[in-house]
């Protein structure tokens, strides 16, 4: 094997450098500002040809409304907006996807486009007609229904539609991404109809209960008051004075400062849809004429109010929405109408001075199992000709009881569907990552035995490839560095991850192997691509080809590169990004892992020119080109133990192991190169092996000890025998 010691110390101080510039760049990324939406008026009008006209973009919130020629008066139809200006949600790449959504005045989806996008997978793989195959699919759907992605595995964990689900195709191979789009879409959309459509909209895109019509029971006026499934307040004269009190409207109401206690107005609500309600307030005939006549998603409540104060203005006009009168849920008015229904009042009710049925609108898709509020107007006016008028409201909150309901379940967040879809998968690499760890952790009873080993190792790599890789698409690749860069730098946080959990699981995997075992776990056991280069080599050493070797010196230089290149994607990441999306395809790994070798010939001829490489100069990418090894390796040196055992004759006299090592990884010295190494665990065997371990050899063929090491005064660091291991090869104990 090559000698690597002058080389290593030379390239030391270049991987400081390295190392030290590298943090300094990543907080330099962290500071900077977010992009905006990038159609101007004129391009969104040639989207949207007459009879529908663009209007100015709006100064509430970043829309252009979209009225008609036709019916200029109607107000808006609905409204266009990019999601970048509503939703910024970094994709996996680290740049937010741009999306031109239209939705119209009931919340539906008229039309959704992708104008940017970013994702490797959609540039230059996939390409991008699936993923606008996809978003065309919100078509038609209404922004209340809770839209999810079907997922991969179908069966058991397959959404449903249905019950105001809708699930949409996903897109093979970019899961992470189509998540990521219709967290997009959705939130977006939802800010739009939150700031301009009248629709009652929950925190969250939730079905609305449905009200079980199935469901009765006989119950009076005043049980149904009781158990609350009514709701009243009463107000005072003296109450309604203290609303007006400080203002020109107080001590206006003669007939009120006359008697304080007496009764200003009693206001009664509740929902009708529920039957036991209904029937119970509006007597059979008319609970069942109201039914037939409310059209699907509206809710009718009943108001009733006793006292001196009626609910209708003087000069209401039946089937109209009432002046005074404003029904609301989560804030949002819900432009509630009069019923126009005739129907006497419920047996065993206080005499009312007025009764009244307000309907909902079916487009407003009210939450009828969830709260809404109820506010009358009181007006006072002060003077003859031309009156001051004063206004207060009276508020009245009420919730049906939530057993007259079918409540679908709530829906999670769109990066919990992700992780749930993906279960299967994250137990089984969970299960396999805990696995790797004991056998790091206590590398001795596996690393003795040289067929074990390799049976495990090759069954773990092929693991890695098949499962990780190919199935699970969990290849970590430079492009999740150079995302996290531009997420940064655009002050946002890396809640993106979320929507990949199985890369998500190997990063905190693999960050937390930097700490105990440094940079081989990774790129030794977890790459993908790194599994599919030592299979590609071993088939190699099958057909009996040689590996070859380059200068030691060239070697050493050829090594640095792969800062370089690191440094160069970090650099354009931040400065030149459509530069940084070209030079990531440096890496084989979209085309040999993501895409399976199912890419166009230039992308195919890279990778399989690289695998070549590696027949030859075995890891030839890994050490000459990676930038993801360069970072894994940086990352790497937080490593707190020299965990691979050496003993005090390893690289003088012995050159066993340094010799043996496949990568490397081994200076003449004996000390392990931890930046090389791919903890393939080959020295690991040796050292315990009294077959192969050339000082554990003499000693059980001499009874003694290796013949001293000559060693300059001053401990050669990377060496650090225990004091058992002093002791056996001392022969006082076996190691
Ligand atoms: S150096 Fe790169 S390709 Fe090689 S194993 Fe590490 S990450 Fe994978
Ligand atoms: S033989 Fe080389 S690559 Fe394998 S564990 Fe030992 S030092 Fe690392």
């Amino acid at each position: 094997m090559r000698n690597r010691k002058t080389d290593s110390n030379k390239g030391k101080a270049v991987r400081d450098w390295c190392y030290n510039g590298f943090l300094a760049l990543f907080l330099l990324l962290a500071l900077s500002g977010a992009r905006a939406g990038e159609l101007g008026k004129a391009e969104i009008a040639r989207r949207f040809p007459p009879p529908v006209q663009v209007g100015d973009k709006l100064t509430t919130v970043p829309a252009w409304p979209l009225t008609s020629e036709l019916t200029p008066d109607a107000g808006p139809l609905g409204y266009v907006f990019e999601s970048i200006d509503l939703a910024p949600i970094p994709g996996f790449e680290g740049t937010p996807f741009n999306l031109l959504i239209a939705i119209d005045a009931r919340g539906n989806f008229t039309a959704v486009e992708v104008l940017r996008q970013h994702e490797p997978v959609f540039l230059s793989g996939l390409g991008e007609g699936p993923l606008q195959a996809f978003v065309r699919q919100y078509e038609g759907h209404n922004l209340k229904q809770a839209i999810s992605i079907s997922n991969p595995y179908g069966g058991r964990h397959q959404p449903t539609a249905g019950g105001g689900r809708v699930v949409l195709d996903g897109v093979t191979k970019a899961t992470a991404s189509i998540h990521v789009v219709n967290q997009t879409v959705l939130s977006a959309a939802l800010a739009v109809a939150r700031a301009q459509l009248d629709l009652a909209i929950p925190g969250r895109t939730a079905p609305a209960a449905q009200v079980r019509s199935e469901l009765f029971a006989a119950k009076d006026f005043a049980a149904l008051l009781q158990a609350g499934e009514i709701v009243h307040q009463r107000w005072s004269n003296a109450e309604i004075e203290a609303l007006f009190a400080g203002s020109d409207g107080a001590a206006l109401d003669a007939v009120g400062n006359a008697d304080p206690a007496g009764e200003f107005i009693d206001l009664y609500l509740a929902y009708l849809n529920a039957p036991t309600l209904g029937r119970a307030l509006l007597g059979d005939a008319a609970y069942g004429d109201l039914m037939r006549r409310l059209e699907p998603g509206q809710s009718a409540y009943w108001l009733a109010a006793s006292g001196r104060q009626g609910l209708l203005e003087a000069d209401f006009v039946r089937g109209t929405t009432p002046a005074r009168l404003t029904l609301s849920q989560d804030g949002a008015p819900l432009e509630a109408r009069d019923a126009d229904l005739d129907f006497p009042p419920p047996p065993g009710a206080p005499p009312f001075n007025s009764l009244l049925i307000l309907k909902t609108p079916a487009f407003a898709a009210l939450d009828p199992g969830r709260g809404v509020n109820l506010k009358l107007e009181v007006v006072r006016e002060k003077g003859q000709v031309y009156p001051t008028v004063f206004r207060q409201n009276l508020s009245l909150d009420y919730t049906p009881p939530a057993g007259y309901f079918i409540w679908p379940p709530t829906p999670l967040p769109e990066w919990l569907v992700a992780w749930q879809a993906h279960w299967p998968d994250l137990a089984l690499i969970g299960v396999a990552l805990a696995g790797l760890s004991v056998v790091l952790w206590r590398p001795r009873w596996l690393a003795m035995e040289r067929r074990r080993l390799q049976i495990f190792r090759l069954g773990f790599l092929a693991f890695t490839l098949v499962f990780i890789g190919w199935h699970a698409q969990g290849q970590l690749s430079i492009v999740q560095l150079t995302g996290a860069v531009k997420t940064l730098r655009a002050g946002q946080g890396l809640g993106s991850f979320l929507f990949d959990p199985v890369s998500l699981l190997l990063i905190a995997f693999t960050l937390l192997s930097f700490f105990i075992w440094g940079r081989g776990t990774f790129c030794g056991w977890l790459c993908p691509f790194g599994a599919l280069q030592e299979f590609v080599g071993l088939a190699a050493r099958r057909l009996k080809i040689r590996k070859r070797h380059l200068p030691p010196r060239l070697e050493a230089r050829l090594e640095q590169g792969r800062y370089a290149l690191l440094g160069g994607l970090l650099l354009a990441a931040l400065l030149a990004p459509h530069w940084a999306e070209k030079l990531v395809e440096l890496e084989p790994f979209k085309t040999a892992i993501t895409l399976g070798f199912d890419r166009s010939w230039p992308y195919l001829a890279w990778a399989i020119g690289l695998l070549l490489l590696n027949v030859f100069y075995s890891k030839f990418f890994c050490r000459f080109i990676c930038p993801l090894g360069a970072a894994i390796t940086l990352g790497g040196r937080l490593r707190r133990w020299d965990w691979l055992v050496r003993r005090e004759e390893c690289g003088q006299p012995c050159q066993t192991c340094h010799s043996r090592c496949e990568y490397g990884a081994i200076a003449r010295d004996g000390r392990i190169l931890y930046e090389h190494c791919f903890q393939c665990l080959d020295c690991v065997g040796i050292y315990h092996d009294a077959q192969r371990c050339a000082p554990l050899i003499f000693r059980a063929r001499t009874g003694r000890a290796f013949p001293a090491p000559h060693r300059p005064a001053k401990a050669t660091p990377g060496i650090r025998p225990t004091s058992a291991q002093s002791a056996a090869l001392r022969g006082d104990t076996p190691p």
